[in-house]
């Protein structure tokens, strides 16, 4: 709505209210945000600006009023001076709502009434139910007040005087009741602790202060178990050890559960702690399970790794009160144990299976060698057979011409000369001196 409307609507919405709900007490601390920037109360009938600042409905119409410039169309907002121009009542509810759960002494506490009440309830109250609003007496020609639970069901008029027997007093008689049971002065008392007698209208205010009220010592809270008169109670208390240390026991006392909701948090915070640690070592233990199924598949060793871990199982199941954390431990030092040991065995396999190798490899040299020996004898043996052959050759053309037309038999004898030749040069030259064809030569040594 408009400046004009909101202005129409705060001249019509101005009923008389019974109660001024900025003048009341309030009980109950509440939150500055809830405050009127303008008249310093938790809102009234809260609306709401453009710029989303908040005022009582109240507040901002006299505010408007004062500050517009004649009949403009706009005025600025009293909290940051922004042009308004739009005014909506429509604010959150909770703002509403928290405004009335203000907590406030009923506005007829001067009266007697003692209620403390949301403030949202107080128009009710005092119209409806407060017994001490004050209502015009029920004969017109009265024109005294009388409370509204003092009206007598005849509406009569109550505030003719009456005379009190007792005291000789004029007492009025919507007072009369309560005068004849408590203020009357002729009522009287005693004490039971120091058996003065008393009027009875003071009599409370006796009984807070007699003298000879045996009460406990200030320090009792803290173990003094001395009761004394209350006239004594000050020179007990001045040398009572436990009053001196009291302040000192209070401090104690707040700094011990302070530390114990630390505790508190802190246990929590180790369950959360322990609770992972366990989901850890259940997944630790599945792995290592699965690993050693596949060990045990392929070796035998790993035996003794599955019989620690067995017996950690058991252990585990004996005695589950044991601390996740030393389990967890001792699993993690045998896995490492387990390991050290594999890693051991497999250094062991690695230095024979070296041995080994250097074995063959030797052997299979020493092989090698003799054949080299033996195949070095071979060609001597040739290169002399060869030496021989090209000397008759030279020196003895004629008969190397003989030599061929025998070729057939010479042939039967070749294996033979093959085996005096591979048992050393010298066999050669022992040899019997059988002319032989070149060709023959060549053969023997591809053989070898
Ligand atoms: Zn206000
Ligand atoms: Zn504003
Ligand atoms: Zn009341
Ligand atoms: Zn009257
Ligand atoms: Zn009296
Ligand atoms: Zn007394
Ligand atoms: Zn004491």
């Amino acid at each position: 709505m408009d400046i004009r409307d909101f202005l129409a609507m705060e001249a019509n919405s101005d009923r008389d209210y019974l109660v001024d709900l900025r003048a009341l007490d309030f009980v109950s601390s509440y939150d500055s945000h809830l405050m009127c920037p303008i008249c310093h109360c938790p809102f009234v009938q809260p609306v709401r600006l453009q710029c989303d600042h908040i005022f009582c409905q109240k507040c901002l119409g006299s505010a408007i009023t004062t500050f517009r410039s004649a009949d403009s169309d706009e005025f600025p907002c009293p909290s940051c001076r922004t042009p308004t121009t739009r005014i909506s009542t429509s604010v959150p509810r909770l703002l509403v709502n928290m405004c009335d759960e203000i907590q406030v002494r009923c506005p007829l506490v001067g009266e007697g009434c003692d209620e403390i009440i949301p403030r949202g309830h107080v128009q009710s109250h005092v119209e409806k139910y407060c017994g001490y609003r004050l209502m015009p007496c029920p004969d017109e020609s009265c024109g005294k007040k009388t409370r509204k639970k003092d009206l007598q069901p005849e509406e009569r008029c109550m505030h003719s005087y009456c005379r009190c027997e007792r005291c000789k007093e004029d007492v009025m008689e919507q007072d009369f009741a309560e005068h004849d049971r408590e203020l009357c002065p002729s009522l009287e008392a005693t004490c039971d602790d120091c058996g003065n007698t008393i009027p009875r209208r003071s009599f409370k205010k006796h009984v807070e202060t007699c003298p000879d009220v045996v009460s406990p010592c200030a320090a009792s809270q803290y173990g003094c178990s001395v009761k004394v008169r209350r006239a004594d109670i000050a020179t007990h208390e001045q040398q009572c050890p436990l009053v001196s240390i009291g302040p000192y026991l209070e401090a104690q006392n707040t700094r011990l559960n302070t530390l114990e909701l630390t505790m508190r948090h802190l246990q929590q915070r180790n369950e959360i702690f322990e609770d992972g640690m366990a989901n850890l070592r259940s997944a630790l233990l599945e792995s290592a399970r699965a690993s050693g199924g596949d060990r045990s598949r392929g070796r035998s060793a790993t035996n003794g790794d599955r019989d620690r871990q067995s017996h950690i199982d058991t252990d585990e199941s004996a005695d589950p009160a044991n601390s996740f954390s030393s389990h967890t431990t001792q699993y993690l030092l045998s896995l490492h144990e387990s390991l050290r040991e594999e890693v051991s065995q497999m250094s062991h396999a690695l230095t024979d299976l070296d041995a080994r190798a250097s074995m063959t490899i030797m052997n299979e040299c020493l092989r090698i060698k003799e054949d080299m020996a033996h195949t070095n004898a071979a060609l001597n043996s040739v290169r002399m057979q060869v030496q021989w052959l090209m000397n008759p050759r030279l020196h003895n053309g004629t008969r190397a011409n003989g030599m061929r037309t025998n070729s057939a038999s010479n042939e039967t004898t070749r294996t033979q000369l093959t085996s005096t030749s591979a048992a050393g040069p010298s066999g050669a030259s022992l040899g019997p001196l059988r002319p032989r064809r070149p060709s023959d030569s060549g053969r023997e040594g591809t053989k070898l």
